[in-house]
């Protein structure tokens, strides 16, 4: 069902650009404090595993405190918060004490922005646009994260496992609900036997468990179909940047880096594009 506003294509990307801009503020908030909550919580749990007393309080959760500058603490305010403009006028710095604001906060804020206008203009309102957005978003949040900190929270990804199964059921947009089972099933399996393979030969752990759980979500969402483009894409482009940061910045090829957002990238492009890689791949492959 599409909703229609009478909206103009060039209204539609304004209210997409200003919408997307205060949801990619709000990521932005989950992005930094998710962890630091999971954090929080991980060394409660151990140290009262370990019976040693635990102080570690809830101080801080998506949203409370108010945010405020990680270098000098003053609470920032609500004109100095405004998505992307803020950042524009003070000169990506602090209004108090002049220390550089990360320039993920702009980056986010924008990229959000871009997808949610894309989809506003190319597809209307729809309830299929605020779900391929509800995607978007999640993805866009995992990325980053795993980015950051190398994890990937099951308080997103299990969730959009579920999201995937039930959308499916009530909408039917990207699969069935016999072809979103399997391909969460498939989503896990596949990559979990890569590891266990990878594991074999080399003794290591080469992915996270968290891997396989954004890949089972996206097998949910798409449907088992499309699993081995996500597997193909997703390789290719680790691989292509794997290698790039190896031979330009001297990246040593034994530390870790997150797949995660490759997974992202790859659910997000079969995602928008899936019968035009199905036809391409199939060409490819005949
Ligand atoms: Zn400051």
């Amino acid at each position: 069902m599409v909703f229609d506003l009478g909206l103009s294509a060039t209204a539609l990307a304004l209210l997409g650009i200003v919408f997307g801009a205060i949801i990619g503020s709000f990521l932005n908030v989950v992005i930094i404090r998710l962890p630091i909550m999971l954090k929080a919580e991980w060394t409660h749990e151990a140290k009262l595993f370990l019976g040693i007393e635990s102080n570690e309080e809830k101080s801080i959760n998506i949203v409370s405190p108010r945010s405020q500058c990680p270098d000098c603490g003053t609470l920032i305010k609500a004109l100095h918060n405004i998505p992307l403009l803020s950042y524009c006028f003070l000169r990506g710095r602090c209004a108090h004490c002049g220390s550089l604001i990360s320039i993920q906060y702009p980056i986010i804020e924008l990229l959000t922005a871009f997808v949610t206008a894309y989809f506003f203009t190319v597809h209307g309102i729809s309830e299929k646009t605020l779900l391929s957005l509800l995607f978007s978003y999640c993805l866009i949040v995992l990325a980053t994260i795993d980015m950051r900190e190398q994890i990937l929270p099951d308080q997103i990804t299990l969730p959009l496992v579920w999201i995937g199964l039930g959308v499916s059921l009530f909408f039917g947009f990207w699969a069935t609900p016999e072809e979103s089972i399997l391909g969460a099933a498939l989503g896990y399996l596949s990559l979990w036997s890569v590891m266990c393979l990878f594991k074999l030969i080399t003794g290591k752990e080469g992915m996270g468990y968290g891997d396989f759980k954004l890949n089972a979500a996206i097998g949910a969402w798409l449907g088992w179909h499309m699993i081995p483009t996500v597997i193909l894409i997703s390789s290719f482009a680790g691989a292509v940047l794997g290698l790039l940061a190896i031979a330009f910045y001297g990246h040593d090829r034994r530390s870790p880096f997150a797949f995660g957002p490759f997974l992202c990238i790859a659910g997000w492009v079969s995602m928008e594009w899936s019968d035009q890689l199905l036809t391409l791949f199939s060409y490819l492959a005949f």
